[in-house]
């Protein structure tokens, strides 16, 4: 893998130093700033990244726009496809390298980041079998004078947004799906974990993709990232993170009239019946909340559980939250890693505080791990609360399960229900009809019957409500990058009344 930017070495400074890619060349921002990118388990300073501003924006625009228009745009989808084969086995190759960045960007489980790393090189594997499949249509007219048929076309220069939870998997959702259709991009991750997708971007131009295909806005201002999503140069706009930043990023397309994909917060529930396996449906409401540090936009982070199995599952649930080694998140062996910042761990406790407040009953962990200090917070489980209580209603995005009981069928799914959010959903059943049945009417993009949190790039993925619009992954993400071109050809040679609509 190259460096990104040569010399990148901060003079005097232990520190490497990373600029934005824009046009395929690694530069400062226009106004020569930079900001820090601190690694949450020690608490330092581990890498510099430029710090844009709008003016940076444009330059990234344009050289996103000269690619589409260039060499990029000038390639078919079968020269697409090959690249992008290229760029998936290099991800996996580079796997390792992708996942330490990552780590040290946000803290992350390298033990996750690297099976997510050697897996993501199979997205970019999944859509450059569709590159070269773009098909329009041939439509029968209602007049016989005239032959119709549909090309499907890219939609142009898209910016993409990104959060820090997973910086590169969820910017491979939108990038994957984007190139294999012919866009260009613009992506401005996080300021909290900017410096994996700038190393990453620098595989395309090794994969032999023209310059400017892919361009990476770092930035620690919050105007940048607004800049990017109501550009006007910018055709479409694809967004993951919170739901509240999702409706400015979805106002500011709407000015430009862009279309806009969002992937968003969630508050998914997991319905655990009387007769579910309680040893599988543990370890899958483990996997839910507390893989991750419980910050996943699908984290099952409501339980609601068959009064008859309540104290046992709670049990099991707590028992091992209680054993789960925390610690390095760059040592393979553990399994839980700090929070990802320090905003986001006071709003973690902020919610544990509530929770108490409003009279939750503390099963296991309930506030920092006093012993590892830094960002760590310990794996908590929460009873007791009634189904308004703030933490059964607002995304925590951190290492907290409530839970809940019910008695009926119905009642469960009302309370599963009961939420503006609709991302993700589990139930746990050995009732085949059962399963169906309640996995049908969990208002939820996604329902996993006795398993939880698996993904992948044929499936589509996204929310109801308040976690989104559009999908990503599975054919149909590609939708969201083409337009439709409908071409009508006259075939008698006649002329016809210029006064009336043919
Ligand atoms: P965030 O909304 O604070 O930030 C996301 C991105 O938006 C960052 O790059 C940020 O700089 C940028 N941004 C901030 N203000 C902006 C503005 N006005 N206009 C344009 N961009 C702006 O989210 P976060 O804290 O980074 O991520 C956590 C959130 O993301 C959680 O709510 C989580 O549920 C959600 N998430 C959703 C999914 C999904 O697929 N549905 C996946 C991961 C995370």
């Amino acid at each position: 893998m190259t460096k990104p930017k040569s010399g990148s070495s901060v003079t005097g400074e232990q520190v490497e130093a990373f600029g934005l890619l824009i046009g395929g060349r690694s530069t400062d921002s226009l106004s020569g700033r930079t900001f820090d990118s601190v690694n949450p388990y020690t608490g330092q300073v581990w890498a510099r990244a430029a710090d844009a501003g709008p003016e940076d924006v444009d330059a990234a625009v344009a050289a996103a726009r000269a690619a589409f228009e260039g060499a990029w745009g000038a390639l078919t989808g079968f020269e697409r496809s090959a690249l992008m084969r290229r760029l998936g086995d290099l991800v996996a190759d580079n796997a390792e390298r992708l996942a330490r960045l990552e780590v040290s960007d946000s803290g992350k489980l390298y033990r996750e980041m690297v099976g997510q790393m050697k897996a993501m090189g199979g997205w970019y594997h999944y859509y450059a079998g569709l590159a070269d499949k773009i098909e329009g249509r041939s439509i029968p007219a209602p007049n016989p004078d005239y032959l119709v048929y549909t090309t499907r076309v890219p939609v142009g220069v898209v910016a993409a947004i990104t959060p820090w939870n997973s910086p590169l998997l969820l910017l491979t959702w939108k990038l994957a799906p984007a190139l294999a259709a012919g866009c260009t991009m613009v992506v401005k991750p996080s300021e909290h974990s900017p410096i994996s997708t700038v190393v990453f971007a620098s595989l395309l131009a090794e994969a032999g993709f023209p310059a400017g295909v892919l361009n990476v806005i770092t930035s620690q201002r919050g105007e940048v990232g607004a800049a990017l999503a109501g550009h006007p140069g910018v055709d479409a706009v694809a967004f993951t993170g919170a739901t509240s930043t999702g409706r400015a990023v979805a106002t500011a397309a709407a000015r430009n009239l862009n279309r806009v994909t969002l992937e968003l917060g969630g508050k998914s529930p997991q319905i655990v019946f009387a007769d579910a396996d309680l040893g599988a449906a543990a370890n899958g409401v483990m996997a839910g909340v507390f893989a991750a540090t419980g910050q996943t936009c699908m984290a099952g982070s409501r339980l609601i559980v068959h009064e008859d199995v309540h104290d046992e599952l709670v049990r099991l649930v707590s028992a091992r939250a209680s054993a789960m080694r925390l610690g390095d998140p760059q040592d393979p062996a553990t399994e839980m890693g700090p929070v990802a910042n320090k905003p986001q761990y006071d709003k973690v406790l902020g919610h544990l505080r509530t929770a108490v407040d409003e009279g939750a009953h503390v099963a296991c962990g309930g506030g920092p791990d006093d012993d590892l200090g830094g960002y760590f917070v310990r794996p908590t489980v929460l009873t007791g609360l009634g189904p308004d209580a703030t933490v059964f209603r607002e995304e925590v995005f951190g290492p907290v399960l409530s839970v809940h009981t019910f008695n009926e069928e119905d009642e469960a799914l009302r309370l599963a229900n009961d939420t503006p959010f609709g991302l993700a959903g589990g139930v746990w059943t050995k009732d085949v009809h059962r399963a169906h049945r309640v996995a049908g009417q969990i208002r939820a993009g996604n329902v996993w019957i006795n398993d939880y949190r698996v993904v992948a790039p044929s499936v589509p993925f996204g929310g109801f409500g308040d976690s989104g619009i559009g999908r990503e992954n599975g054919i149909a993400a590609m939708d969201e990058y083409l337009e439709n071109r409908a071409i009508w050809v006259q075939l008698s040679g006649r002329t016809r009344d210029p006064f009336v609509m043919g």
